[in-house]
C-alpha cells in the first residue's frame, strides 16, 4: 500500500463522488479520462467576469449584481490573496498535518461580510433556460468553504453563485447578452474531511471500485468491446427502419465504422 502523501484537487474529489472507478484509475494508476474539447467560450466568459469583478474591487464599489441583490457582503478587498486563490497551481491549499495529504482548489472570487466572515463566490455561465445547482456545484462550495476554514478564516453560513444565463429571446446578431442572478446556497464544509479521507483510502487501494451511475462510458465499452475485437457475437439489435434507398447497417458494417477500416476485408463475427 502506498503511503506517500497525496494531493487531491477539488475536481478530483468530485470525480471520487461521481465515479470512484475513474478516480481510482487516475490516482492509483495515473490513467486520466480522455480529454474533451476545450470549453473556450466558458473560459472566455470566466476571464471577462474576473476582469469585471476586479475592476469593481479596485474602485471599492459593489458589482451591480451584488448591488441589485442588496447584498451586505462586498468583494473581498485583498486583491493579492484573491489572485493567489484563483491560481489553479496554488489556489486554496491545505495539507493535513498528521498524514501530509493535501486538498486544494481554485476559487473565482470571495465575498466579505461586515462581521469579517468570508463567503465563496463562483461565476457560472449557462445557455440553459433554468438555473440548476448540480451536486458538483454544491460540492465545490463545500470544499472551498472547508479550505477557507482550514486556512484560519471565519466563514459565513452562505456561499454564492453569480449565474449569467444567456438571453435567447432577441436573436443573435453577433452578440449574446446574459442575464445575471445571484444565487445563495448553504455550504456544508463538515462533509469534506470524511470524503477526503475516503478518497485518499481509495487512492491507496488495489481494490477496483464500481462505477458511478452518472457516466455510461464503461457500460458502452463493455458492450462494444466484443464487437470491435470480434471476440463475441454482437447482441441482436432491435430492427431499425432503413432510410429510403439504403440497406440497414449490419454487424459487419458497424465493425467497419468502429475500426475505421472500411477497405479492409472483414471477418464475420464469431459465433457464440
Ligand atoms: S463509468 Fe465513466 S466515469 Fe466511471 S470509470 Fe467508466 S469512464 Fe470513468
Amino acid at each position: 500500500m502506498a503511503t506517500r502523501p497525496l494531493k487531491l484537487s477539488r475536481w478530483q474529489l468530485d470525480l471520487f463522488v461521481s465515479c470512484p472507478r475513474c478516480f481510482w484509475a487516475l490516482k492509483r494508476h495515473n490513467i486520466s479520462q480522455p480529454k474533451g474539447y476545450p470549453l473556450a467560450l466558458n473560459t472566455a466568459i470566466d476571464v471577462l467576469l474576473k476582469d469585471e469583478f476586479d475592476g469593481y474591487r479596485r474602485q471599492g464599489k459593489p458589482h451591480p449584481l451584488l448591488a441589485s441583490a442588496k447584498s451586505e457582503a462586498k468583494l473581498f478587498g485583498d486583491a493579492a490573496k484573491v489572485q493567489e486563490w484563483r491560481n489553479p497551481y496554488q489556489g486554496l491549499r491545505w495539507t493535513e498535518r498528521e498524514s501530509g495529504h493535501t486538498l486544494f482548489g481554485a476559487v473565482d472570487d470571495i465575498l466579505e461580510f461586515p462581521d469579517g466572515s468570508l463567503a465563496v463566490l463562483d461565476y457560472k455561465s449557462s445557455g440553459a433556460r433554468e438555473i440548476t445547482i448540480y451536486d458538483s456545484y454544491q460540492l465545490q462550495m463545500d470544499v472551498y468553504t472547508f479550505l477557507l476554514q482550514q486556512l484560519g478564516y471565519r466563514t459565513a453560513p452562505k456561499a454564492f453563485f453569480a449565474f449569467f444565463v444567456a438571453v435567447k429571446t432577441d436573436g443573435f446578431n453577433g452578440r449574446l447578452p446574459f442575464r445575471g442572478t445571484l444565487v445563495e446556497v448553504a455550504p456544508n464544509p463538515a462533509r469534506v474531511l470524511p470524503l477526503f479521507h475516503q478518497a485518499i483510502a481509495l487512492a491507496q487501494s488495489d481494490q477496483m471500485p464500481s462505477c458511478g451511475a452518472q457516466c455510461d462510458v464503461c457500460r458502452w465499452t463493455d458492450e462494444v468491446a466484443p464487437i470491435v475485437t470480434g471476440s463475441a457475437a454482437p447482441k441482436a439489435a432491435p430492427p431499425a427502419a432503413p432510410a429510403a434507398g439504403s440497406a440497414p447497417l449490419d454487424a459487419l458494417s458497424i465493425e467497419r465504422v468502429l475500426t475505421g477500416s472500411p477497405s479492409v476485408p472483414l471477418t464475420p463475427p464469431a459465433s457464440s
